[in-house]
């Protein structure tokens, strides 16, 4: 059972795991993106931006950083042992092949660790390396006893793991874990698995070998996050990612939508080791990096992610948020907003935004307002601008047209006053909120 069923903050209340080996609410990160990134086809990572990257994920709390072999470039050697000796709390692990020539080369580099991987499936033994399961038995052990010789982590993953033959795939796992290594890894290089298909092999997996296990799914069929979720519920107990997913193709399980995943299954336990205030600025670094737009539909920090538009969403949220939202966006360091400016909004969500402007109508006023709103956007969507200009010249109108020196002339002068001093003491504060919303749906 995890600490969020049932409790105070618990998002899903029927949500139970299914196995008590579940790790949703207690799992680590390896953040390849200065590894599997790195093989995005836009990516190049000079010295520089490598340190500027893995500072700020060290900084963002994932527990591990995974770098290209540096038996890849001499470049790559030359920045692995810079990030090594960078003082990082994250744990430094670089990925190479499972052969001495890489092993030796990657231990002098200051790593804590490697991650040795070797093809298992029968179409990447027959096209790619033309080795049998006993000749990758033998050379894993090799490679893995000279490893933890020289006293560091070491983790054995196969590659395509998911159409490789079950009985090759537990034997192999069987004999590295009795070598001892730290971890046993699972690929699906060609995000072909399903989550139930992860759950089923990590859950037997788990029942053979006792030290942990890793994940690695691409996204080729988007399910990127359900297999690192469901491999979570069975048991396994780290997850590789990349900023935005990138990587090979279309790349892997991205760290923000893993984030957002976990964190509505275990949110204290997400609040509690991760700076989440801080993806925004991760994401735009890796963005920046290798000239792509962050997508409008991305998990959290897309632009659209916490934009509330059809009216009776609208009323709702502003009731109370949790009605529509899943996910907090102030404690993504995100901010809300309710989309006014078109045919589909509601008298609710319009009142709320008279209020934030400092202005008084009544509720028969705003619902007379929401139908010219309705009936101008029904031409074209209006912006935030707009819709508070027309706003405030209802406003001005209503309280202009009263006849002077009547009772009700006289209530409305007065709240006309208080309007105005309400209105001169939170423009500031709605001109804000305005910028906020630009900022966010830029
Ligand atoms: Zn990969």
């Amino acid at each position: 059972m995890t600490k969020s069923n049932g409790g105070p903050h618990s998002f899903n209340p029927h949500y139970v795991p299914s196995e008590f080996l579940s790790r949703v609410s207690n799992f680590s990160i390896i953040e390849s993106t200065l590894r599997e990134g790195e093989q995005f086809a836009n990516a190049f990572f000079d010295t520089a931006k490598k340190i500027e990257i893995a500072k700020a994920l060290d900084d963002f709390g994932v527990e591990y950083l995974e770098l290209t072999s540096p038996a890849a470039s001499e470049q790559s050697r030359l920045d692995c042992i810079a990030i090594a000796n960078l003082g990082l709390k994250a744990k430094i692990l670089t990925h190479t092949r499972c052969h001495m020539d890489d092993a030796r080369i990657a231990v002098e580099t200051g790593v804590d660790g490697l991650d040795v991987v070797i093809g298992t499936s029968s179409l990447l033994r027959e096209f790619s390396h033309g080795k049998d399961m006993d000749y990758i038995a033998k050379q894993a052990t090799e490679v893995i006893n000279f490893i933890k010789s020289k006293g560091l982590e070491v983790r054995f993953s196969t590659e395509d793991s998911f159409r490789s033959d079950l009985v090759d795939l537990l034997s192999i796992y069987k004999t590295v874990d009795k070598l001892g290594v730290n971890r046993v890894g699972i690929a699906d290089t060609v995000g072909c698995a399903t989550p139930n298909q992860v759950f089923e092999l990590v859950r037997t997996l788990r029942g053979v070998v006792s030290c942990d296990i890793e994940c690695h799914f691409h996204n080729d069929t988007g399910c990127a996050i359900a297999n690192a979720h469901a491999a979570l519920e069975a048991g396994a107990t780290h997850i590789d990612t990349s900023v935005l997913g990138i990587g090979e193709r279309n790349g892997i399980t991205p760290l923000g939508g893993l984030v957002a995943r976990m964190y509505a299954t275990d949110r204290e336990y997400v609040m509690g080791k991760y700076k989440l205030h801080k993806l925004r600025d991760v994401e735009n670094l890796i963005a920046d990096a290798v000239e792509v737009q962050v997508p409008f539909n991305n998990y959290v920090t897309g632009y659209c992610a916490f934009t509330h538009k059809a009216g009776i969403h609208a009323k709702a949220i502003l009731n109370n948020p949790s009605t529509y939202e899943i996910l907090k966006p102030e404690d993504f360091g995100m901010t809300r907003y309710v989309s006014i400016g078109h045919r589909l909004t509601g008298w609710n969500a319009v009142k709320n935004r008279v209020q934030q402007l400092g202005l008084t109508l009544t509720d028969e006023e705003v619902k007379k307002v929401t139908a010219e709103i309705k009936a101008l956007a029904d031409i074209r969507p209006r912006s935030i601008d707009a819709v508070d200009q027309l706003l405030r010249e209802f406003h001005a109108e209503i309280h202009g047209e009263s006849t002077p020196g009547s009772p009700q002339a006289k209530r409305t002068s007065e709240t006309n006053e208080a309007d105005e001093s309400a209105e001169a003491a939170t423009n500031g504060e709605a001109n804000k909120k305005a910028k906020v919303d630009e900022t966010v749906t830029a």
